[in-house]
């Protein structure tokens, strides 16, 4: 049975603090509170620049198995000029072409498929099918990374998903053969018109893939940081197959993904279609359920866990100090926000965060206003010690900094525990 729930785009009030954002329920509890914090991507253009303060506190509906935090921003106000281009990272690069290539070798594309995108960045993933000359359209909110896309020969619709949208899009386009939306339903607040939307572009061939790190791994990896205000919702199979449901799509196969230091692939379709569930679906709901996601006694135990790592963070920063050693950090995106802002880092502790992005550099992140630097100002300043914030790509960044650093500098990750980084 499909169950139909009727909502608005309208901004909802208590969504994500005492209203499920996926299934409108009233039976969420308290998972983590990490206090207030200031918006994880907003970087200060001056060091003493005052910084608003929002609740940062992840609850976990009972009745869907979603977990999410209440909205304190708008999409339009992180994504319009939005900082990230995929392609700065070769991990995610390689990681979208093998999809494709395993999507080419296991499907046939008639001339009239095609594949949407919903978030398509810089047209990274999308550019790897019209390579194979499969008509590809992206979906992409912020207008200068969209127009790097459309540079690249990938039309792109410069917009945020919805319903009406999607309405648009089939009137114009028709079903697509493939829907991909790869980490994208974190930042979406209005979560059940983004499903509707899928739900409304599925034809009988349709399908629709969904990449998005698990809730469960913020829970077994310690993954804390990836919690901020922009990421309104954290996924789970149980959460998705249950919203998937109220809106028409069946989840009918999981896949593991190392990506992101655990991400899942969701592979939904129009659930009028009767065809087999895989086994994995099943299989990984029933992990969900042993792992006690869904018990607030659980999340007790965690929240306990997650302030040592803190804590020996705070520590291990002020025995440098102590030492007289150099601290930098590297990567001044909002991991890096979430774990410095709920220190609450001494002044001088942390003398600069290196970033490869030009936008990022000469800005300031809170709190006290660390300076972002470019990675060879970094190199050149004679750090003992580099914190390398984005834990799921820290291979990559370990061996960029360790061809331009000395071997004496010694590189660190803070989750899931402070830990050196060394290269095999
Ligand atoms: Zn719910």
């Amino acid at each position: 049975m499909v169950i139909a729930i009727e909502t608005s785009q309208n901004f909802i009030e208590g969504r994500g603090n005492n209203i499920c954002r996926g299934c409108l329920g009233l039976n969420l509890f308290s998972a983590l509170d990490l206090g207030y914090l200031p918006i994880a991507n907003e970087l200060l253009a001056s060091e003493d620049t005052e910084i608003n303060r929002f609740p940062l506190h992840l609850k976990i509906c009972k009745k869907c198995g979603l977990g999410q935090v209440a909205d304190v921003v708008t999409p339009e106000q992180i994504f319009r000029d939005y900082r990230y281009l995929s392609s700065m990272s070769t991990t995610f690069l390689t990681h979208a072409s093998n999809f494709v290539a395993r999507l080419l070798e296991e499907n046939v594309f008639t001339p009239k498929d095609w594949v949407l995108e919903i978030a398509s960045n810089d047209g990274y993933l999308l550019r790897n099918f019209l390579d194979s000359g499969i008509t590809a359209i992206g979906i992409e909110p912020a207008e200068n990374v969209a127009e790097i896309a459309r540079e690249l020969g990938v039309e792109t619709i410069s917009d945020f998903f919805s319903s009406s949208l999607a309405k648009k899009i089939l009137k114009k386009y028709g079903y697509p053969r493939l829907i991909i939306a790869n980490n994208v339903m974190a930042h979406v607040p209005d979560l059940i018109d983004f499903v509707k939307g899928l739900s409304l572009l599925c034809g009988p061939e349709t399908e629709v893939s969904i990449e998005n790190p698990s809730l469960a791994n913020i829970l077994v990896g310690l993954q804390f940081d990836t919690i901020y205000h922009e990421h309104y919702s954290y996924l789970t199979a149980t959460s998705v197959r249950n919203i998937g449901k109220m809106n028409g799509l069946s989840l009918f196969k999981v896949e593991d993904l190392a990506i992101h230091g655990g991400s899942n692939r969701y592979w939904l379709r129009k659930s009028t279609i009767e065809s087999a569930v895989d086994l994995s679906v099943e299989r990984l709901i029933s992990t969900e359920a042993e792992m006690d996601l869904f018990n607030s006694k659980e999340w007790i135990v965690y929240s306990t866990r997650v302030s040592s790592v803190l804590d020996n963070f705070l520590s291990w920063l002020r025995k440098c100090k102590a030492e007289g050693r150099e601290v930098y950090g590297y990567g001044a995106a909002a991991k890096a926000s979430t774990i410095l802002n709920s220190i609450k880092i001494d002044y001088n502790m942390m003398t600069a965060i290196a970033d490869v992005s030009l936008e990022k550099q000469e800005r300031f992140m809170s709190p006290n206003g660390i300076k972002i630097i470019s990675p060879q100002d970094l190199f050149t300043a004679a750090p003992t010690d580099v914190v390398i914030f984005p834990w799921n790509i820290k291979t990559e960044i370990a061996t960029f900094l360790r061809s331009n650093l000395g071997g004496d500098v010694r590189l660190w990750c803070v989750i899931p525990e402070m830990h050196e980084v060394n290269l095999k």
